[in-house]
């Protein structure tokens, strides 16, 4: 598990501060995904990713960057038709250079696609995005999880946990490679409406902020082509620098808060894990079959 990743980028301005509060450096970010380099390099290897650069650091203007740039030569991209027909290059890590490249261009946060550069028709996951409203706490997104996780196991669906690093859980679902966008798209807005239709107090499947309070958004909307969520053991460009973190659905439980995973804590974590928390994650081939019967009557 501690395969040392190679790279062979100079990281320049190694001392200037990313994380004011912390005093975390530029260097401290490079080394931190050199660390977790094999946990995190499978999780945007060789999928469309948009990067979230901060070269002044957190406390100054970051930018979202999906396409490469001039510089970029340690970085790998691909050609893709975009929705609109327009063909475009698409950043797309391919190796640990690929990364250390994006952070030497002040990358800290990093969001792939779900599907692969040559099956980008295919999603090869769904993720619920869980996002308390006001006046919810850790311990009901906790419990919305675990309810999500046997609502999809009722459907044949196996699900993994991780924490965005932000406020709230992702529940990410493991596809097989012949899903269609169109499937992927129909069941999880089944999904999402079934629940909140169900549970209207707890849930909402709408993204409408001011009709949050006290209630969890399912954010469904990040399963279609073109869409991004954090890469797991991505850090987030947040106070704290916490990382997005995937647990065991048994250590659940035992976390205090998102809080809980941060640049110091995860490598520690990860040296000390006998086994991948996402076990089988990356072999787990699922359909949408009995998931589509159940929900996904076509609606707009
Ligand atoms: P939290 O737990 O705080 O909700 P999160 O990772 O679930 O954390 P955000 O970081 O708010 O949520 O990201 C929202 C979504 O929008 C993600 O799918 C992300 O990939 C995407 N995203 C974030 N910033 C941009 C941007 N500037 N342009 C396009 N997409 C973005
Ligand atoms: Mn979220």
């Amino acid at each position: 598990m501690s395969r040392q990743a190679t790279d062979d980028i100079v990281v320049t301005h190694p001392d200037r501060v990313l994380y004011p509060e912390l005093g975390v450096t530029k260097l401290d970010v490079a080394e931190y995904y050199r660390a977790v380099m094999a946990w995190f390099l499978p999780g945007v290897r060789r999928r469309p990713t948009s990067i979230l650069r901060f070269p002044d650091g957190i406390g100054e203007q970051g930018f979202f960057q999906k396409h490469p740039m001039r510089g970029m030569s340690h970085v790998s991209h691909v050609r893709l038709r975009e929705e609109s027909g327009k063909w475009a290059d698409y950043l797309c890590p391919s190796d640990a250079s690929s990364v250390i490249g994006l952070v030497q261009f002040g990358a800290i946060e990093f969001h792939p696609w779900a599907a692969q550069a040559d099956s980008l028709d295919e999603p090869d996951y769904l993720v619920f995005d869980l996002d308390p409203g006001k006046g919810v706490n850790w311990r009901d997104i906790v419990e919305a999880a675990r309810l999500f996780k046997r609502r999809l196991g009722e459907v044949d669906l196996k699900s993994f946990v991780r924490t965005s690093g932000g406020k709230g859980l992702h529940v990410v679902v493991p596809l097989h490679a012949s899903c269609t966008w169109s499937d992927a798209k129909r069941f999880v807005q089944a999904f999402a409406r079934a629940l909140a239709d169900e549970q209207p107090d707890r849930f909402i499947a709408k993204a409408a902020m001011d009709e949050r309070g006290g209630r969890i958004f399912i954010d469904y909307l990040r399963n279609s082509r073109g869409a991004t969520s954090v890469a797991s053991y991505s850090l987030r460009a947040r106070a704290g620098a916490t990382v997005a973190t995937p647990l065991r659905w048994a250590d659940l439980g035992k976390a205090q808060g998102p809080g809980d995973f941060d640049i110091r804590t995860v490598p520690r974590r990860l040296a000390r894990l006998r086994s991948d928390p996402w076990e089988g994650f990356a072999t787990l081939r699922q359909g949408l079959e009995r998931a589509l019967q159940t929900y996904g009557e076509p609606e707009d």
